[in-house]
């Protein structure tokens, strides 16, 4: 068969024949801008309104429309989206070379108007706005004819790539499931045959009651650092009852996903006493309209420090070339982060009953 022309140009997926992974090509972004070279230059830390920042209330973006002056939230279609809506939708396939078109959508969501705010520094209810956009977003995507699964993430500090300090997220929808979502929907739909019981709801009722690597809790959700945890101080957030996805959340639950990730953040602030990078995001049910009933929503938060703001964690090496491997152990980091939240480590956390 030919060469795969037709995909050189727009956002496609390769497989790896090796691994069975995808990998994401976007061939038309190689010209996107790097804001976060200049942006250190130009805005001094504590800028409530950076006149440079393309997020910011008012201001121009690089595709030339301007920002509203927004007083919450704001969302808007990404102006170099690593994904197109019209992609060509091409299987190319020559031998043990094979790729395909993949569509889809990359939403920028501001979390505020204010240039020097981070979630740890926002109101719970500014939070619980932040978390209604992303109620809303996962219908409005997960809705269109040829999205099956809706990413929301963030990467927080340069440390993380993160090209502009503005607090915002990012929306990705696309055609087909990512490796991560389409391996978590595989190990679910496994547990749940064999078990009748969504896996992440038996594992949660595991951990609450060992405790040990519990970090928080409230009535809906819980705050742990996973018993595989491969970076320093990872945690997952995961919701007491089954839900799939963010269509399926109660405005109560909305209400605690926003204390939570208030009481997260803060956390990871007072850890190092220090702004706390990460990456952070949402998995969720894909959204093919199946029921889905072996998915249970939940966050990963990926940070990379390991003792203090200026020792992060590399993977490199054997963890490239074999597995992930780690020195602090998953309990101990869980003890570490009860203690930065003031809570003594030795005392047994959040024995629920549920
Ligand atoms: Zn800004
Ligand atoms: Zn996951």
């Amino acid at each position: 068969m030919a060469k795969p022309e037709p995909l050189r140009s727009a956002s496609h997926r390769r497989f790896n024949p090796l691994t069975g992974d995808w990998v994401l090509v976007s061939p038309h972004r190689a010209q996107r801008p790097w804001q976060g070279q200049r942006e250190r230059k130009t805005a001094p830390a504590g800028l409530a309104h950076d006149p440079n920042c393309y997020l910011c209330p008012g201001n121009l973006r690089a595709n030339g429309a301007s920002n509203p002056d927004y007083p919450h939230t704001f969302v808007f279609d990404n102006d170099f989206p690593a994904l197109l809506a019209d992609a060509p939708t091409d299987v190319e396939s020559d031998g043990l070379l094979v790729a395909e078109g993949e569509s889809g959508r990359c939403r920028v969501l501001c979390f505020s108007p204010r240039h020097d705010l981070t979630l740890s520094g926002m109101a719970i209810a500014d939070i619980e706005r932040v978390v209604d956009v992303w109620v809303e977003e996962t219908i409005a995507l997960g809705g269109l004819p040829d999205i099956e699964s809706v990413q929301i993430f963030e990467n927080r500090g340069e440390m993380m790539g993160a090209s502009n300090p503005h607090p915002h997220g990012q929306i990705w929808a696309t055609r087909h499931l990512p490796n991560e979502l389409e391996k978590e929907t595989n190990r679910q739909g496994e547990y749940l045959l064999q078990h009748r019981r969504p896996l992440l709801l038996d594992y949660l009722a595991q951990e609450l009651r060992h405790g040990e690597r519990v970090v928080l809790a409230n009535d809906d959700f819980c705050v742990l650092v996973p018993f595989w945890a491969i970076w320093p101080f990872e945690t997952m957030i995961l919701p007491r009852r089954r839900i799939g996805g963010f269509d399926e959340m109660s405005a109560g639950e909305r209400l605690s996903l926003a204390q939570v990730l208030s009481q997260l953040t803060r956390l990871y602030d007072s850890l190092f006493d220090a702004p706390f990078p990460y990456s952070m995001g949402f998995h969720q049910k894909p959204t093919d309209g199946a029921v889905h009933a072996e998915w249970q929503m939940h966050a990963h938060f990926y940070p990379p420090l390991l003792r203090s703001a200026a020792v992060r964690k590399f993977m490199v090496g054997f963890e490239m070339l074999g597995s992930p491997q780690r020195d602090i152990t998953p309990e101990a980091a869980a003890a570490k982060l009860r203690e930065a939240a003031g809570s003594r480590a030795d005392d047994p956390p959040l024995r629920s009953p549920r």
